[in-house]
């Protein structure tokens, strides 16, 4: 019971968990577009970032166009160009240069020279800022001032679709990797508890077998298959208890023993004896009600309890155990027979009390010469 709870949890938590990984791997796919964007914008910060720094523009020679944008963190003029060679190099040499890693484009305009439209505009605006950027879905565009001479402009082409594509797939293909791993792992512990669940349930029903088993020889004699002592002294307790409580609930205690039986035993062997045992069980087992006790008191002694009987019943009962117990037809024996103490319960108070009575009368019947019921 606590075992099947153990796995509807666990169901229940697998569920639940690859309900959100499929939401969240739809939802990256719904707002896939929305990522792309944000990626983008992050792209643009990044570089506007990046440019920012760069406040005034160094023309080293009109010649070679050679332009340099300078930046205040660093003292060292030398420095500087060192390291902004290594990312993007900003001593622009030729016209225009393709720098790998962003993609970018320089320019350079003379101020005289004609420049197209769009950048004409730019320059018109140039007069209010300094620099300008300017960030359409595809292209940044940074745009400054060199000194009077003419004007720097650099583009990145947002170009990195494919890039931020093949990201967004490569997160997709993470994320599945990582629920099939979850799966397995997810089959992995079914698998383990339907394991512990079976050795559970074996042990369980090798447990309720273990318990059938002592209850069977705690309760059932295992030659005679009559009931043992134990059970006799529950039912008789029980029986004790009704009889003192209503009158009318009267019951009858017989109690025999085989005579002879140790000539029995002599004569033809132990096992023989046993055969005996079995045979004379039997044929009181047969004769006996469903509602009647009969028990093995102990080695070739027997007793019936039989409720809702009186005095003259349990007599009746008695000798119709007895003629049953002599008429039995058994080889190598001629007659097996049993002497008889029958009693009613007589308001007495415990099992022993009655018990005696019977043991008294069974004593008497011995006495008497064997074979014979005394009340
Ligand atoms: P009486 O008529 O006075 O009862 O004489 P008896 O020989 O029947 O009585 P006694 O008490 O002298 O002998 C009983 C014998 O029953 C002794 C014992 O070895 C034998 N016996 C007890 N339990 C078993 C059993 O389970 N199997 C066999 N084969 N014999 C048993
Ligand atoms: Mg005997
Ligand atoms: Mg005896």
């Amino acid at each position: 019971m606590r075992l099947s709870l153990t796995s509807n949890k666990v169901y229940k938590f697998a569920y639940i968990y690859f309900i959100i990984l499929f939401a969240i791997m739809t939802y990256i796919y719904i707002s896939k577009d929305d990522i792309k964007t944000k990626f983008q914008n992050s792209m643009v910060l990044d570089l506007k970032h990046h440019y920012k720094i760069y406040k005034k523009v160094f023309k080293s020679s009109d010649n070679t166009r050679s332009i340099l944008i300078e930046n205040d963190n660093f003292v060292d003029r030398s420095e500087m160009i060192e390291q902004f060679t290594k990312s993007t190099p900003f001593i622009i040499k030729k016209e225009e240069k393709k720098v790998n890693k962003y993609d970018i484009t320089f320019a350079f305009f003379d101020k005289d020279t004609k420049t197209p439209k769009n950048i004409d505009r730019l320059i018109d605006r140039l007069d209010k800022r300094e620099y300008i950027t300017e960030i359409s879905t595809d292209q940044i565009s940074l745009f400054g001032k060199v000194y009077d001479k003419g004007y720097i402009y650099i583009t990145q082409y947002i170009d990195d679709e494919r890039q931020i594509d093949s990201s967004i797939d490569m997160l997709f293909i993470e994320l599945s990797l990582f629920a099939l791993i979850n799966i397995v792992i997810f089959i992995y512990f079914i698998n383990l508890l339907k394991n512990n669940r079976s050795v559970a349930s074996r042990m369980i029903s090798e447990f309720e077998q273990l318990k059938e088993d002592t209850k069977k020889v705690a309760f059932e004699d295992t030659l005679t298959k009559a009931a043992t002592r134990l059970k006799f002294d529950e039912t008789l307790k029980d029986l004790i208890q009704i009889a003192s409580r209503f009158e009318q609930n009267k019951f009858g205690v017989i109690m025999f023993d085989i005579d002879n039986f140790k000539y029995i035993n002599d004569t033809h062997g132990h096992d023989y004896g046993d055969f005996v045992l079995k045979s004379v069980a039997n044929a009181v087992k047969n004769s006996i009600r469903g509602s009647d006790t009969f028990a093995r008191w102990g080695g070739e002694e027997f007793v019936v309890l039989s409720p809702m009987n009186d005095l003259e019943q349990t007599h009746k009962l008695a000798e119709k155990l007895r003629i049953e117990i002599e008429s039995m037809e058994l080889p190598k024996c001629e007659k097996v027979t049993s002497s008889f103490g029958a009693v009613v319960y007589e308001d007495e108070k415990s099992g022993d009390e009655i018990m005696k009575r019977a043991d008294k009368l069974l004593y008497k019947a011995k006495k008497n010469g064997k074979n014979r019921v005394e009340i």
